[in-house]
């Protein structure tokens, strides 16, 4: 199987769409302060609009973005993990809930303006379902739109797997951070690959969104997109 990584056009290509939005997440995790690696950060990739936290006892402490001591964020993380799907990669910053905002203009089948987020139109997420495609949890984002012709857009809701090869550095054993910056050049790493999932994300390197072959080619088949798709290569090692 290939796979390859979604980037977004260089910002003075030209667009094929006109479409923005401006929206956030209802609900997150703070950003944190640690007291082993001495960071202050926020992460901002990791996003699961499928949780809803409206019946939640402290939905009012996830409504806010603000920095916490990391006593005081792992508390908070302990009391929404039940609420997660199995398995789900938190790090300060996450999101829950589904985008609330604005929209207008006219938007691709793909809908890419940050790297680590991606909406599909709702005709092109049918495809996506007809054609088969394997890990699509949609959620439709809450957008007001300016006109008639915004149509239904939905964020993929994408699950973490799989990893880079070689390793990084180990992540800050308190906080999790990851202290180095994206190599130029890296490879996936084969064996820890889904192998049921045609779009996820790398668990050391959240803010890649990586697509099969087979995602790619129902991508292109759907009309002009501003999104690139690049190879990456793939290590066999494990
Ligand atoms: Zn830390």
């Amino acid at each position: 199987m290939r796979y390859f990584e979604l980037c977004t056009p260089h910002y003075d290509m030209r667009r094929v769409w006109t479409g923005s939005y401006q929206a956030d997440a209802r609900w997150m995790l703070p950003g944190v302060e640690c007291p082993t690696c001495g960071e202050t950060w926020s992460g901002i990739a990791l996003a699961y609009p499928s949780v809803d936290l409206s019946r939640h006892p402290l939905r009012e402490e996830f409504e806010t973005p603000r920095l916490e001591p990391f006593a005081r964020y792992a508390r908070l993380l302990e009391q929404v993990k039940p609420w997660l799907p199995p398995g789900a990669q938190v790090e300060p910053g996450t999101t829950f809930g589904p985008l609330v905002g604005t929209a207008e203009g006219s938007f691709g089948p793909l809908v890419l303006r940050d790297p680590w987020k991606l909406l599909v139109r709702e005709d092109a997420l049918d495809a996506m379902r007809t054609a088969g495609l394997r890990g699509l949890v949609p959620v439709r984002a809450e957008l007001a739109a300016s006109s008639a012709s915004v149509p239904a857009l939905h964020e993929l809701e994408l699950a973490v797997r799989g990893r880079l090869h070689p390793h990084g550095p180990p992540p800050c054993g308190t906080c999790g951070r990851v202290e180095a910056a994206m190599p130029e050049e890296f490879r996936l790493e084969g064996p820890s690959l889904p192998t049921d999932l045609d779009v996820f994300r790398l668990t050391d390197a959240v803010t890649l969104i990586v697509a099969t072959a087979r995602f790619v080619e129902v991508a292109r088949s759907l009309g002009p997109l501003d999104v690139l798709f690049r190879e990456l290569p793939v290590s066999s090692e494990g």
